[in-house]
């Protein structure tokens, strides 16, 4: 048996390599970015005006105060969209709209509250500097900056960056192919009606299904199995050439007579990377490898399943992702003493409770068995504790949030 530690380790020299695709910006929201970024234009593309009002030379109405104004011509008009073409000389003033191209010759922006217009020419009333009220070209960054770094996902702001400054296809990582084995003879359906009495429903595809999802991954099959050696191994066969990134099996991972994941994916070509971890629970976690596919026999028992899940799995869908794993915590104050007597690495779950300006309390939950489903549904995460280790009340502690 190995550690927690070495587990991880072992995994994270074993990833697969993700897939990669291009897609349109329109395709884009929510994928993670495989590559750097770098602006292929300068922003604001060209230099202009912040404000509705004239363009202007700053020599020319430096002087400009509501007793003294000073009279400039209007001698065209540059429109957001309709440039105005020609050289801005002394003594003269363009109409210009918000966004339009700042023309040659021009300096200074005199937004419209700050002036009179005359016939067809224009008072200025007070100016406060050269170059006020204009937008510089590359002033927010310039051609060839680093926009995103790889591994952002993509959503509705940053695709508007990349649009603005015409970027249309991006490199992203393709979400992570995953496959679900589920085994067990004593398996029903979930909506069956006619479940009998040595049946049990089968809570862990949906729940696997949903945490794939919730990890950003996508389901591409999923089998089901009864315990039978040869049908399982034509069936990792099968899904084995499917491709995936990784194949999730619950169940039949242990030392029981009718566990027989384990044969049927050394017998399929998978190598063994690990089986078993000092753990609890879920100590019969084995995880092989075939080319580029990781083969995950999870432990049926469903709190076993979705622990092994959360901490194993999802972080390797993190990574395809191109997201170094991330888990939420929070130091919390222990109400009581809490003990591992075991020998093997305790999650145990545990419900957080908020007190207003207090550092958060944590209770462990009562049913701790990893058949209990509700001892991850009502828990807010869990706390590791190595084998020995107390907790007596007050004292502090990290919690791994779910
Ligand atoms: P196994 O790991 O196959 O020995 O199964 C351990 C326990 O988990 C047994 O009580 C199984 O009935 C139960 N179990 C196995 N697969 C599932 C499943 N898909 N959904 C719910 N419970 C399961
Ligand atoms: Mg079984």
């Amino acid at each position: 048996m190995i550690s927690v530690e070495e587990a991880l380790a072992i995994l994270h020299e074993n990833i697969p390599a993700p897939q990669i695709e291009k897609l349109s910006l329109s395709d884009a929201h929510s994928f993670s970015l495989s590559e750097d970024v770098f602006s292929p234009e300068p922003s604001p593309r060209y230099t202009n005006s912040a404000m509705d009002g004239y363009a202007v030379k700053w020599s020319d109405c430096k002087h400009a105060t509501k007793e003294n104004p000073v009279r400039l011509r209007i001698i065209g008009e540059s429109q957001a969209g309709i440039p105005f073409n020609k050289l801005l000389k002394s003594g003269a003033a363009i109409r210009i709209s918000t966004g339009a191209m700042v023309p040659a010759g021009a300096d200074t922006i005199i937004r419209v509250e700050d002036t009179v217009e005359q016939g067809d020419c224009v008072d200025i009333l007070s100016v406060r500097c050269c170059g006020q009220d204009i937008r510089k070209e590359g002033e927010e960054f310039t051609e060839g900056s680093l926009l995103f770094s790889e591994g952002t996902k993509l959503g509705a702001r940053d695709l508007a960056l990349l649009a603005a400054v015409g970027v249309s296809q991006v490199s992203v990582f393709s979400p992570p192919k995953v496959s679900l084995l589920i085994t067990g003879t004593e398996l029903a359906n979930p909506d069956s009606a006619t479940i009998k009495p040595h049946q049990i429903r089968d809570s862990n595809s949906i729940m696997l299904t949903n945490a794939v999802k919730e990890s950003g991954g996508v389901i591409t099959s999923i089998s089901n199995v009864k315990d039978d050696l040869d049908e399982t191994i034509e069936l990792v066969k099968e899904i084995s050439d499917q491709k995936n990134s990784i194949i999730l099996c619950s169940g039949g991972v242990s030392v029981g007579r009718h566990d027989h994941v384990k044969d049927a994916a050394l017998v399929a070509g998978y190598r063994e990377l690990f089986w078993k971890i000092k753990q609890k629970p879920g100590k019969p976690l084995f995880v092989c490898k075939k080319d580029n596919t990781l083969l995950f026999g999870l432990p049926g028992n469903p709190v076993s399943a979705f622990m092994c899940f959360h901490n194993y799995v999802r972080p390797v869908l993190n990574n395809l992702q191109g997201n170094e794993s991330i888990q939420h915590s929070m130091t919390s104050v222990a109400m009581e003493r809490v003990e591992n007597k075991g020998s093997r690495t305790n999650f145990i779950r545990v419900v957080v409770e908020e007190k207003a300006n207090e550092v958060t309390v944590i209770k462990e939950m009562e049913q701790q068995g990893s058949h209990m489903l509700s001892s991850i549904v009502h828990a807010d995460g869990y706390i590791v504790l190595e084998p020995g280790e107390v907790l007596n009340p007050g004292d502090l502690i990290e919690v791994f949030l779910f």
